[in-house]
């Protein structure tokens, strides 16, 4: 289905819950967030039955995200569901990786085709500063075990600047703990793995607002200098927002996705399903469209019509560099990013 502006939309993202085993500082509160009620999430029955309607109207991929999207209990289940669904030709997931080991073979039976794993930096220290947890070995053995078992694997790092992953110290707080920013760290997962390193910037919601801007640009410009033989690469790595760039000798590639200041837009293809049923045609406003009462009540039309109400009212563009417009309140882990 087309919205009013003309764009094809044929992605959802489903978030499956709020809950996470993570408290990422530029996400979720330290403190956690309240939990919603299991009654208010979305059964897998009722995620499937949307993903039908929603193939009816054109949507041909799926992400699984979150909170953690591997803490709901049998999340294969609900991938095995939804690959029975014949329009449904991609089913990826976006997880922080740490329960990944455990699950994989299940995801991999029940038909995933790739992942997306959030990990922001190799340093086990840092890791578990910024998350909360010390579980950076699990998260690297669940990218490797990913590999090993054939799924097409995206690594997501928030571009963050390096005072973020900084140890609190008595004599300067801004002590740096690394010898090398943790950008160029983190470009070992793509020179010894094939694997696509993305770095995000940081889209200034929620907690994500109280933490310093490090723009694509600075990261281009100084992967630049250190590596003049840097080029654009042109080959097709899905359909996101990223722009992909080769480095000689590695085996991955490097993204960069600018989503502040690189409007996609005219390009975007995606709405949002949230855990307790609402349709979000954009990350940057609040404006969501419920569909969990319709489908509770059995009404099925309705549940299209608003589905389609929603697709069309897609707004035209983010206003993420507007900080005074952007009217979505929410933390990220109540969105699934
Ligand atoms: N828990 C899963 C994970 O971490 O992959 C899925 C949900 S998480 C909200 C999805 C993605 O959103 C993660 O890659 C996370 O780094 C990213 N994210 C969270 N807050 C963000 C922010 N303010 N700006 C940019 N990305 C953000
Ligand atoms: Fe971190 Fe994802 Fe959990 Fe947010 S939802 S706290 S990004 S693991």
């Amino acid at each position: 289905m087309q919205d009013q502006f003309g764009r094809k939309i044929d992605y959802m993202r489903i978030s499956v819950t709020d809950r996470c085993n993570l408290r990422c500082r530029y996400c979720m509160p330290e403190g956690g967030i309240d939990n919603l009620p299991m009654t208010d999430m979305l059964t897998y029955e009722e995620i499937v039955e949307v993903c039908r309607m929603a193939a009816d109207l054109g949507i041909t991929k799926i992400r699984l995200t979150g909170g953690e999207p591997l803490v709901r209990l049998e999340l294969p289940k609900l991938v095995k569901m939804i690959r029975a669904i014949p329009q449904i030709q991609k089913i990826n997931l976006t997880t922080n990786g740490v329960l990944l080991d455990r699950q994989l073979d299940a995801l991999v039976d029940a038909g995933l085709d790739g992942l997306n794993i959030s990990l922001d930096t190799l340093d086990r220290e840092a890791y578990a500063r910024t998350t909360g947890r010390d579980e950076l070995e699990k998260v690297l053995s669940g990218i490797q075990h990913s590999l090993d078992a054939g799924l097409s694997v995206k690594v997501n790092a928030v571009l963050l600047a390096d005072s973020f992953f900084a140890a609190p110290s008595k004599a300067d707080a801004q002590v740096v703990p690394f010898r090398d920013p943790n950008w160029y760290s983190m470009l070992s997962l793509a020179k010894h793995h094939p694997v696509d390193l993305r770095f995000i910037e940081l889209m200034p919601i929620g907690e994500g607002q109280q933490y310093e801007y490090f723009s694509a640009e600075v990261l281009l410009n100084e992967m630049k200098h250190r590596f003049p033989g840097l080029e654009e690469d042109y080959a097709i790595h899905g359909n996101g927002p990223a722009h992909y760039y080769k480095i000689p000798g590695f085996q991955g590639s490097i993204g960069v996705i600018e989503a502040l200041h690189g409007k996609f837009c005219d390009a975007c293809n995606r709405v949002r399903l949230t855990a307790t049923g609402r349709v979000k045609p954009c990350l940057c406003y609040a404006t969501t469209y419920d569909i969990r009462e319709p489908l509770r009540n059995g009404d099925l039309d309705r549940v299209r019509e608003v589905m389609e109400l929603a697709i069309w009212k897609k707004p035209k563009e983010h206003c993420f560099e507007e900080l005074a417009e952007i009217s979505e309140e929410h933390k990220m882990v109540s969105i699934g990013g």
